[in-house]
């Protein structure tokens, strides 16, 4: 049961009113259910309970740190990919040996501050990243903790922006040099290898690919742990999608009825990756409309929201369903494009929709917002970036300010020349 419904014709978020949170900390704004986050976490543990595991939370999906600590308090993990990323998940409580650490791109003083922090392993994306993580763990003094990032050659069926496992892929290594790969990381004198890791894509909507991977995955570790390599830690990633509109993905509990018997016969501790999962239905955002706007073509509804906020729409063509805060009767139903006030053509959040006629002034709330929204918004247009605020039964809190017009230009300075 979603805790966004509607009462007495408006919508609310666990027992806050929506339109209450608009009204007192202003538009646009991202509201969370911290109940809903909870229960998607718990949901994870309980699914995967008959395996040693690991949940860690992908942070890029929204890296507030009241998200991160709450999940960190239920037992979780993080999967990071930057230095900025650790910081704020140690910042959170997150314990370092739950932390590992992704990315094609990691600089040498991201690898040394997450030597020194302990994670618990680096997922290594190629043959240099290897040599350069040896030398940065030598001149440390320590062992780095490893597992090599597998692309197991499976298709998704997902966005193509956001498919990671295909052979074309820049993430990971290919399935076929990953034995030699291996024994060349058990070779280097200051790497330890722990591990495999695998990520094929992100809003999956069915198990078979899942299972593909993971079953290529398995016989490689079969042979790993034939040559003596001590694989004790398999991440499976994340990548398990939600319902935006119609689909149908798996439910947690389905995808670990799946999995599981794959899981138990290799006999790891497994670790999962899940981000949209855990927080995209958590949150929605709500925005203001500004004007309506009719063209001889079209009717627009221009909000104040726009792809700087939540730029899913623009990037990927992801569709967000999109209803009134506040219901009213008898309303003559229109197709319309909702847009923001950014000045690009592809600042848009639904087009082609059709929605109760809409009034300037009210309140629209964008559904399915919790995941790479405010993660992925910018101060394009020098639009500061929308505030964040979390609801637990009938309180709410701001847990993140909204950006002002001063910090803007904060970091700006005058040259002297
Ligand atoms: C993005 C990402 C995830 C999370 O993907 P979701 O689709 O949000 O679950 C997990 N692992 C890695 C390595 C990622 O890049």
């Amino acid at each position: 049961m979603s805790l966004f419904y509607y009462k007495g014709g408006r919508l609310y978020c666990e027992s806050v009113s929506v339109e209450s949170v608009a009204d007192t900390i202003g538009t646009p704004v991202y509201l969370y259910s911290r109940e809903t986050l909870k229960s998607s976490f718990a949901e994870y543990q309980e699914a995967f309970s008959e395996v040693p595991h690991l949940i860690a939370y992908a942070m890029k999906a929204n890296a507030n740190t009241a998200i991160l600590q709450l999940f960190a308090h239920e037992g979780g993990g993080a999967d990071i990919v930057s230095e900025g990323e650790l910081y704020a998940a140690m910042k959170a409580g997150v314990e370092p040996q739950k932390i590992v650490f992704a990315g094609v791109g990691k600089r040498q003083p991201e690898m040394a501050a997450a030597l020194k922090a302990g994670i618990l392993m680096f997922n290594v994306e190629s043959k240099q990243e290897l040599d350069v993580l040896n030398a940065v763990a030598g001149r440390l003094g320590v062992k780095a903790p490893v597992a090599l990032r597998v692309n197991p050659d499976v298709n998704p069926k997902t966005h193509h922006y956001i498919s990671t496992g295909l052979k074309k892929s820049k993430f990971g290594i290919a399935m076929e040099g990953a034995l030699s790969q291996y024994q060349k990381a058990a070779r280097l004198p200051h790497i330890r290898v722990v591990g495999i890791h695998s990520h094929i894509g992100s809003q999956l909507t069915q198990v078979k690919p899942f299972i593909d991977a993971l079953t290529r995955i398995s016989h490689l570790i079969g042979k790993l742990k034939a040559m003596g390599l001590p694989i004790s830690h398999w991440d499976i990633g994340g990548g398990l999608g939600i319902t935006y509109n119609e689909e149908t993905p798996p439910k947690i509990t389905d995808l670990a009825a799946a999995i599981s018997p794959l899981l138990k016969k290799i006999g790891c501790t497994v670790i999962l990756e899940p981000g949209r999962s855990l927080v995209g239905n958590a949150g929605i955002l709500v925005t203001r409309v500004i004007y309506t706007k009719e063209t001889t073509e079209k009717r627009f509804v221009v909000v104040d929201a726009g792809m700087n906020d939540l730029i899913r729409p623009s990037l990927y063509e992801a569709y967000h369903d999109i209803v009134p805060v506040t219901k009213r009767r008898r309303r003559r139903s229109y197709v319309v494009d909702v847009v923001g006030p950014v000045c690009e053509s592809g600042d848009f959040l639904a087009k082609e929709r059709a929605l109760p006629s809409i009034q300037p002034d009210e309140l629209l709330a964008v559904k399915s917002a919790g995941a790479y929204g405010f993660a992925m918004a910018s101060c394009y247009n020098s639009r500061p970036r929308p505030a964040e605020v979390m609801a637990s039964g009938a309180k709410y809190t701001v847990i993140r300010e909204r950006e002002s017009i001063e910090d803007l230009i904060r970091l700006e300075r005058m040259p002297t020349f």
